[in-house]
């Protein structure tokens, strides 16, 4: 966001939030950080409105986390733009990361790319779907699998923390540092349920390795 969109965002911010105090010291800090923040005037006004539906004081942090949420959503929702030729690498990953960028802000993907009837048959990935996995894991530089659970896990209900449809996994307020939560990811199908050992187990295994002379 460049410093005009932060100005504004802020104004936002103290017109949402009216109990909150904002001593300029915390302002600078606020400009800061939201100013590392890829994103429009408008995906920040959306984030904000979005977080004072439901709480009454915000930390910078979760403005930044709603925001990538928000974009990142765009990006899972249409994941259809037009490949540039693979082979050109020179011109390949700017190209891709423009045009995500652009849907990320909101705008329109290109032309769609379509699986061959024979690739449907086959069950073969979507290619679309999985140059959109790529890229956001180039965005984000994470790991291509995390993205691909983290976005299957967002179509269930978690469990665990209660995160609803569409709500990434939290640990206390923090966004969770993995894809979702363990039975979330088997609920979506995405990792295969490992049946903890029982506690009985657990301490036989245990008395073996005494036994052993393991620590
Ligand atoms: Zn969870």
């Amino acid at each position: 966001m460049n410093a005009d969109d932060v100005t504004e965002v802020l104004d936002f911010v103290e017109l949402m939030f009216p109990d909150q105090d904002f001593p300029e010291q915390e302002t600078d800090r606020w400009i800061l950080l939201l100013q590392r923040q890829p994103g429009t005037l408008a995906d920040g006004k959306e984030a904000v409105l979005e977080l004072a539906s439901r709480q009454g004081f915000v930390k910078p942090h979760e403005v930044i986390t709603e925001i990538k949420r928000i974009r990142d959503k765009r990006l899972a929702d249409v994941p259809v733009f037009e490949v540039p030729d693979f082979d050109d690498d020179d011109h390949y990953r700017p190209e891709l990361l423009a045009t995500l960028s652009r849907i990320a802000d909101g705008g329109q993907g290109l032309a769609q790319i379509s699986q061959t009837p024979k690739e449907l048959e086959a069950g073969e990935p979507d290619r679309a779907y999985e140059a959109s996995v790529l890229a956001r894991a180039a965005v984000h530089g994470t790991d291509p699998e995390f993205v691909r659970q983290r976005d299957a896990s967002l179509r269930v209900f978690c469990e665990w923390c209660k995160a609803g449809p569409g709500e990434v996994c939290t640990v206390g307020d923090e966004p969770t540092l993995v894809p979702a939560h363990h039975c979330r990811l088997v609920k979506a199908g995405v990792v295969e349920d490992v049946p903890r050992p029982s506690r009985e187990e657990q301490i036989a295994l245990l008395e073996a390795d005494i036994a052993k002379g393991k620590p």
